[in-house]
């Protein structure tokens, strides 16, 4: 099977073609710019490609309600052009193919579930904590959708008692994007992430805001992994921060031995690293071909 797969980020939109295995067997990369135009790219890179079936991860709000009449759509981004354009329609109108059609953090908890750290689990929730916080969530073998899709980026958290930032959330102020996304990180402290050293007190508040997030997630939905990926999450003295939080906000009460006794294999990064996103896409559109979404 030759599946394509795109993964539309904010910044660049990420091509490609693999098979059923999450071998990704070629790719292109380009930079976000209007939607048509970006669209002509992707569409004159699949166009002799003879693809069986194509997968969408990405950057949102986005409709994914297929008896919505804006199903396929970007539904309130600030991205110039983007809002409300009918991205699956353009390319259905060039395909007559499968589609698969879901935000990149469902697309990357996917791919992980297929083929990567939470692969043969039937659940998992992925976090990308970078320029937004996004989660994508897993269970009892399917996506989540509901009714639009799940935005836990944006859940309240309590301050760091040392803690005197505001946030950068423009809806919410100090949520948990508002309060540890990448820009949020460099706001409160006049650094870039990357500079700042592993010992700093900005990690242990990273941790603080992290860890509250993960425990609310363990405790709403049970999955049986979590799996914290994108650019902030370079840092990797954070997942010994961020299991040690997590153990202390639940205090033992969830009895589950991946919690007491192996954390460190319970919250961990991708496994499929730069290709996440990509292999995200990839079971996106795998998925389609098996019927189980539009
Ligand atoms: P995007 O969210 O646009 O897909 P990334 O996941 O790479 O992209 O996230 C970019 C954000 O991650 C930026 O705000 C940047 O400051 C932060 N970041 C990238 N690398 C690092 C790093 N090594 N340490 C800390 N923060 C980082
Ligand atoms: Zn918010």
């Amino acid at each position: 099977m030759r599946i394509g797969a795109i993964e539309a980020g904010g910044t660049k939109f990420v091509c490609g073609i693999g098979n059923e295995q999450g071998i990704i067997e070629d790719r292109i990369s380009f930079p976000t710019g209007q939607p048509d135009r970006t669209l002509e790219q992707v569409i004159a890179y699949f166009e002799y490609k003879e693809v069986d079936n194509i997968g969408i991860g990405t950057f949102g709000p986005i409709d994914i309600d297929p008896s919505s009449p804006s199903y396929g759509y970007v539904t309130t981004t600030p991205k110039p052009g983007w809002a409300n354009y009918p991205f699956l329609a353009k390319l259905k109108q060039a395909f007559d193919v499968p589609f698969g059609w879901d935000t990149d953090v469902n697309a990357a908890a996917l791919g992980e579930a297929v083929w990567g750290a939470a692969k043969g689990l039937d659940s998992c929730v992925y976090y990308t904590i970078g320029t937004g916080i996004g989660v994508g969530v897993f269970v009892e073998g399917k996506l989540v959708h509901g009714l639009v899709h799940p935005e836990g980026g944006h859940i309240l958290t309590r301050h760091h008692p040392e803690d005197r930032f505001a946030g950068t959330c423009p809806y919410h102020g100090d949520c948990l994007e508002g309060m540890a996304s990448g820009p949020a990180i460099e706001k409160r402290w006049n650094l870039k992430g990357s500079d700042i050293p592993a010992d700093h007190l900005a990690w242990a508040m990273q941790a603080f805001y992290m860890g509250q997030a993960v425990a609310a997630a363990i405790l709403m939905l049970s999955p049986k992994k979590i799996i914290l990926g994108g650019g902030v999450m370079h840092q990797k003295q954070l997942f010994p921060l961020i299991r040690a939080e997590v153990r202390n906000n639940l205090n033992g009460y969830v009895s589950a031995k991946a919690v007491l006794d192996s954390i460190d294999d319970y919250i961990v990064p991708p496994s499929l690293g730069d290709n996440a996103g990509l292999c995200g896409a990839l079971a996106l559109g795998l998925q389609a071909m098996e019927g189980r979404i539009s």
